[in-house]
């Protein structure tokens, strides 16, 4: 196809603002496009070489290299094209002017630029630029400038002008995909009726060029039992929000899935083979920031090819237990990523599963999906499957809410299971619905608590103390009530030490003053006090602590809580009560409520 339709096209649609004639000019243009390049005009009218998550570098051409090439092209001194550039202020309109009154170019140059010309085709357009954009290394300059003065020199004028816009990054037709769908439905279904047929397979294969391709070569038709493709991202399903538990309940169904709902960073995977590539939610392809995801993921799923879905979190490298997002955010970088991985590990936590091998699973229902996705994850120290109950009752939901939060998830996932819950790519709805809280809340003061009892750390810990279960003092019953479990904050000296300095107070049962219904690894005699502080104060039904107070079925406790000494002048009658825990929380409750009618007002 001569480039000089998509130019004239281009040109045609230049200036028009209403999305209905555009609509109609791009269904023509894309209806006269060969099958074989209407990839290579979709991804040009966006102004692309290819989908974002293809990842294909930058065409990498500044101001001065674009002068440089024009002025090669065109036979012109480079401080000439630059007058001419600084006068009309669009190197596009620079490039047709000099194109129409030709100039004469040395034979040693066109040696250079690659010899007699010949008439552009979109191919030719698109391979240049694709050479351009690829070239590295010390020549590459050379290469892009010889590439690009040869594109020129053959190109008329009115292709100049798209050449040049394009190579600048300043196209600006201003189609999104949106339109690109509509036209592409007009074009090869004749109306836009077709639209959601195009839209469902974009939504499961996102690349605008090969769904136009599939179009164009089998006709709308083909698009109705197109599969999800591994390697081609999936575009993510998208939650709801609400607030109230019964409501959720209400609007899924009455019964659903109830996922920790992690607060990380969401990872689309795909496995083919030995190959594994991470796509972000915007589907970026994030596979090098997190090499520990992809040989987790080898490891862990026994599936030749799969696509699936989970959370990549933030973990203590010591405890296990979740870190906050701001803590993942580090490993979102291109260098130091062996040292990140070290510092800051994750672990996978896996939600869905939209293909394994050849069988399509976005039209199945979750527990479906969910008994495939079990089969085949084998969970290692990097990849797990998501904590999740099945219920139909809100105090149950609520709960869970609650010992996920202070977990340090985010909240909940509420997600329906009945025949319809399908996996509906692309598409925010009821079907999953995010229970978060409304409110956030800061702890301002340390608090003292008792040390009752002890687990066994993991990583370079493993074998030794690593995390303390704490408590608070009730005088009233003369017994400790726990609080939290506290792993960060100490040194390497601090643990190397901590197996002796409990020893003499290790018992082999929960001491009787002691209130607890978590088991730990190690019960401890409560005489030592610690004094830590965490991210706030929260409800959890895993401790004892004010039990039943504020919400029946939970107690307080801290949320990421961090150690920061030891309080030797004070015996564990000294500690923190149960009784101060609670106006603290109620203070920290009244901040919150202060602060939204603030922000109300
Ligand atoms: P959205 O993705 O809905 O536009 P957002 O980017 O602000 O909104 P959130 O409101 O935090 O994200 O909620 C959705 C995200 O929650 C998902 O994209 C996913 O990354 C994350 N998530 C964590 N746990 C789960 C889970 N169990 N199931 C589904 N998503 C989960």
């Amino acid at each position: 196809m001569p480039f000089e339709e998509v130019a004239n096209a281009f040109s045609s649609m230049e200036g028009v603002t209403s999305r209905i004639q555009l609509t109609q000019l791009l269904a023509g243009l894309l209806k006269r496009t060969p099958a074989d390049v209407i990839d290579k005009v979709v991804y040009m009218i966006q102004g692309k070489l290819g989908p974002d998550w293809k990842g294909i570098p930058e065409l990498g051409v500044g101001d001065k290299l674009l002068v440089q090439s024009m002025a090669m092209a065109y036979g012109k001194s480079e401080s000439d094209v630059q007058r001419l550039v600084d006068k009309l202020g669009d190197p596009g309109k620079v490039a047709e002017q000099l194109a129409q009154t030709g100039g004469h170019i040395k034979s040693s140059l066109l040696a250079f630029m690659g010899g007699a010309s010949e008439q552009l085709t979109v191919s030719r357009v698109f391979d240049s630029f694709m050479k351009i954009a690829y070239a590295t290394g010390e020549s590459s300059r050379d290469l892009k400038l010889k590439t690009l003065a040869g594109l020129l020199k053959d190109a008329k004028p009115i292709e100049a002008r798209y050449i040049v816009r394009f190579v600048e990054g300043r196209l600006r037709l201003g189609i999104g995909d949106a339109t690109i769908l509509d036209a592409l439905s007009v074009a090869y279904g004749g109306t836009t009726a077709v639209r959601d047929v195009v839209e469902r397979a974009y939504n499961l294969r996102a690349d605008l060029g090969e769904i136009a391709r599939i179009v164009a070569q089998q006709g709308v038709e083909a698009l109705k039992g197109l599969k999800p493709e591994v390697g081609t991202p999936i575009r993510p399903m998208l939650a709801e929000r609400a607030s109230d538990a019964k409501e959720i309940l209400a609007k899924v169904g009455g019964r659903a899935y109830v996922e920790y709902k992690y607060d990380g960073e969401r990872g689309q995977i795909h496995k083919d083979g030995d190959k594994v590539k991470i796509f972000s939610r915007r589907m970026e392809d994030i596979t090098s920031m997190y090499p520990d995801v992809v040989e987790g993921v080898k490891d862990a799923i026994k599936a030749e090819r799969a696509i699936i879905e989970g959370e990549i979190v933030a973990i203590d490298p010591d405890t296990g237990e979740l870190r906050p997002f701001q803590e993942l955010m580090q490993r979102r970088r291109k260098y130091d990523i062996d040292k990140m991985m070290k510092e800051i590990p994750t672990r996978l936590f896996l939600f869905d599963i939209m293909m394994k091998d050849d069988e399509d699973l976005t039209t199945k229902p979750l527990p479906y999906r969910r008994k495939v996705l079990e089969s085949i994850v084998q969970p290692n120290e990097r990849v797990v499957m998501s904590n999740y109950i099945e219920s139909s009752d809100p105090d149950e939901i609520m709960n869970f809410f609650l010992q996920a939060i202070s977990d340090g998830a985010e909240g909940v996932m509420i997600k329906a299971i009945h025949d319809e819950s399908t996996y509906r790519a692309g598409v925010r709805g009821w079907l999953w619905v995010k229970l978060k809280r409304d409110y956030r809340s800061e702890m301002t003061d340390t608090v003292d608590l008792v040390v009752v009892g002890a687990f066994y750390g993991k990583g370079k810990r493993g074998g030794k103390l690593g995390t303390l279960l704490l408590a608070a003092y009730d005088p009233d019953n003369d017994v400790f009530k726990t609080v939290c479990k506290v792993g960060t904050g100490f040194t390497d000296a601090d643990i190397n030490g901590m197996y002796d300095m409990f020893k003499p107070h290790i018992i082999d049962h929960r001491h009787p003053r002691v209130i607890s219904s978590i088991e730990a690894d190690v019960w401890l005699e409560p005489v030592k006090v610690a004094e830590v502080i965490g991210a706030e104060l929260t409800l959890s039904p895993a401790h004892t602590c004010c039990m039943d107070t504020i919400r029946k079925g939970a107690g307080i406790s801290i949320r990421f809580p961090r150690f920061i000494r030891w309080r030797d002048d004070k015996g564990p009658e000294d500690a923190t009560t149960e009784q101060e825990l609670l106006e603290m929380y109620k203070r920290q409750l009244k901040k919150v409520e202060e602060k939204s009618t603030e922000s109300e007002a």
